[in-house]
């Protein structure tokens, strides 16, 4: 499809190839890839773009499966520009596309404890939208405010009641780009911060197939949800233990498979399509609601069309 697009001071790319820019390294081409250069060049953009134009905002694809047909819309991804982090006091001003980890050390070198954040392997953005989180701790619990560039090119920001966190998700409106959050965690001596995240990172390995291509957790724990977005901490129906109930730890279909060390992480073990993963994930889906009656709900998003 081509559209007619606003000239940029950034970088605008037709039929960009996203496989590379996922963590599990499938899915097609967005028709237009733009990088903005800064907040205006964005707002400017978003306002002059036909708004029949679809927009999707990317981070750096640690939850996402891309499908193999691509996306049929301009995907923007904030690069340079974007990706700042200042301490002051208790309060952490980050750029969306500062990734989590170096948000998480810098917060640690001047005592704020963000330190679930650290094992995390998004940008700022995407832990926002999600309402990213682990060892019990949630962006919704340190979120303070969000810098946006809507659909239509308005900058404004928006709180926590706006964007309403629950369990891995958040109201961020469609087409809306974030682009500055304020985080306020609470104090701690920096050592004791970066040993617990030095902890948390050895547990991971332990426990997670860090070093294969996945996008973290494949389902949700079905714990419901909450509005704190902790059920999945206290619950002890995990997605993991139905997977494995199911018999349907080291399942395969082409090049996908429920990791043998963790069965909710799906990984591309190579040569995967985005349709071997997402076929697979329904495969799981599919057996686990015959053996047990419980329907698996994905936590990875899904997005573009098939082949
Ligand atoms: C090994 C591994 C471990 C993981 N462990 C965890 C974990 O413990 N806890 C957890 O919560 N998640 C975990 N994840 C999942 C993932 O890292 C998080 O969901 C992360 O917050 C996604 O960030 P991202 O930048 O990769 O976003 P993407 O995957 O690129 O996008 C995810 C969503 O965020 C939106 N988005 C991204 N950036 C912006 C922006 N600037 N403005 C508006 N919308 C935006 C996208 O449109 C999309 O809807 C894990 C993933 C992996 C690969």
């Amino acid at each position: 499809m081509t559209y007619d697009l606003p000239a940029v001071r950034g970088t605008l790319t037709p039929n960009k190839d996203l496989s590379g820019l996922t963590w599990l390294r499938v899915g097609g081409p967005a028709d237009w890839f733009f990088q903005p250069a800064d907040v205006e060049d964005l707002s400017a953009f978003l306002a002059a773009l036909d708004p029949a134009v679809p927009v999707f905002p990317m981070g750096v694809g640690s939850n996402l499966i891309v499908r193999d047909g691509g996306l049929r819309a301009v995907v923007i991804r904030l690069g340079r520009g974007f990706n700042g982090i200042e301490v002051e006091g208790d309060t952490v001003t980050a750029g969306a596309a500062a990734l989590d980890a170096h948000v998480a050390r810098k917060a640690a070198d001047a005592g704020v404890d963000l330190t679930f954040l650290r094992t995390i392997p998004g940008a700022i953005g995407g832990a926002v939208r999600m309402n990213a989180g682990c060892y019990g701790s949630y962006m919704a619990d340190v979120f303070v405010q969000a810098h946006v560039v809507l659909r239509d090119g308005t900058v404004t920001t928006l709180d926590a009641g706006d964007l309403n966190f629950q369990y891995r998700q958040s109201a961020l409106p469609d087409g809306a780009v974030l682009t500055h959050v304020t985080l306020r965690g609470p104090m701690a001596e920096p050592q004791e911060l970066h040993t617990r995240m030095t902890d948390q990172l050895a547990k991971r390995d332990a426990t997670q197939p860090t070093k294969d291509r996945s996008a973290g957790s494949t389902f949700r724990n079905p714990a419901g949800f909450s509005s704190t977005g902790k059920d999945d901490d206290v619950h002890d129906l995990k997605a993991w233990k139905v997977i494995d109930d199911a018999g349907l730890r080291g399942a395969r279909r082409g090049g996908a498979q429920m990791s043998e060390k963790h069965s909710n992480f799906m990984i591309n073990t190579g040569q995967a399509t985005a349709a071997d993963l997402e076929g697979l994930g329904e495969d799981v889906r599919k057996k686990v609601y015959d053996s047990s009656g419980i329907t698996l709900e994905w936590e990875i998003m899904r997005v573009g069309d098939p082949a």
